[in-house]
């Protein structure tokens, strides 16, 4: 049975998928050389799959939905599996009432797909009793690009939530409720932030996209390609990875195999990614 929830200190967190896209893995990793891939044979195909993750954190005074998916926004991108959501949070009883935060991780496609929901032609928000929150810094990019048909789907998921004051901006270490604190690490995006749960001495980190596949969690020089300033991410991936390790912190990845709980572990001084099971 997959580890489908953890326990941080009074925290649950649990894990829930939108579905999966497929990548061609020197689309995604064009820097990496081809031999470099021989020592992680997950990865030893031209192809491979990367989840759609989101976490809940369920404390006892917030519940935080972290990312939406893609929701129907799958234009141009191969995904076999999608829309799943909220069918996910309604096995763990969770209805989309019951949200209080939605943190956006960063406003990449994948992230936020499920934030607005059509409703008799009108954009709602899909959780209706949340603050929707995400980094000033990912706005003040991400709003230049809305001219770009690459980037319409901001018109339908994110603006409508600036127009009627659900979306708050923060910079920097801001808590979300007492034990979450917003991590910055930008690179892959100017305003990408990873969560920090910390509570009764256990930690855990919600990374989003400061990592996609397991493998970057030793080769932090690995930038995909969707990362904005690859220079920026890898020096950022490698202090948090850094982080990680000397906190002895769980991870918690949206991309990487779901349910995507894992921690760090030495061997021959080497990180490695190892999922709880
Ligand atoms: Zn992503």
């Amino acid at each position: 049975m997959p580890v489908n929830s953890i326990k941080v200190g009074t925290f649950d967190i649990h894990s829930v998928s939108d579905g999966y896209m497929i990548f061609q893995r020197e689309d995604f990793f064009p820097d990496v050389k081809k031999e470099s891939w021989r020592q992680y044979p997950p990865y030893s195909k031209p192809k491979f799959e990367m989840n759609i993750g989101s976490f809940v954190i369920k404390g006892t005074r917030k519940t935080i939905l972290v990312d939406t998916g893609l929701g129907k926004l799958d234009h141009r991108i191969d995904q076999p599996v999608r829309e799943t959501l909220l069918s996910e949070l309604d096995a763990f009883n969770i209805i989309p009432n019951d949200i209080d935060i939605v943190f956006l991780t960063h406003l990449h496609m994948d992230h936020v797909g499920t934030n607005m929901a059509k409703d008799n032609g009108i954009w709602k928000p899909t959780f209706p009793n949340a603050r929707y929150i995400v980094g000033k810094s990912d706005w003040e990019m991400f709003s230049g690009l809305l001219n770009k048909p690459a980037y319409k789907y901001l018109e339908e998921q994110i603006q409508p939530l600036i127009s009627n004051g659900t979306l708050d901006f923060f910079e920097g270490e801001i808590s979300l409720t007492e034990g979450v604190v917003t991590l910055p690490t930008p690179g892959h995006t100017p305003g990408h932030t990873s969560l920090l749960i910390n509570s009764n001495g256990e930690k855990a980190v919600i990374m989003g996209d400061a990592a996609h596949i397991p493998p970057q969690v030793e080769e932090t020089s690995w930038s995909p390609s969707p990362d904005m300033d690859k220079n920026l991410s890898a020096e950022t991936r490698s202090s948090l990875m850094a982080l990680i390790e000397s906190s002895h912190a769980l991870i918690a990845s949206g991309h990487f195999p779901r349910p995507g709980f894992g921690e760090i572990i030495k061997v021959d001084s080497k990180r490695f990614y190892r999922p709880i099971r």
